[in-house]
């Protein structure tokens, strides 16, 4: 199936991805996610199944493989 990019209009192709999932303040990195990925922005298309499945695996339902820690910066104007 191919498809094309709603934002850009490049092409989209089926490949497994990584997606930073916000669960409230919680913050899961849910590697291996089938879905569409825009060749020229780099956007993320997820069915709603994916999606839903994301959801479990964010509220606890997929064990952590790993950790690694995140710094938060504020936006400033130097
Ligand atoms: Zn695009």
């Amino acid at each position: 199936m191919t498809q094309s990019c709603y934002f850009c209009k490049g092409k989209v192709v089926q490949q497994p991805t990584s997606v930073d999932f916000w669960w409230g303040d919680d913050l899961k990195i849910i590697e291996n996610v089938p879905a569409g990925v825009c060749t020229q922005c780099g956007e993320k298309y997820l069915d709603s199944p994916v999606y839903k499945q994301m959801e479990r695996l964010a509220r606890g339902a997929g064990e952590a493989v790993r950790r690694f820690s995140v710094d938060v910066v504020r936006y400033s104007v130097a």
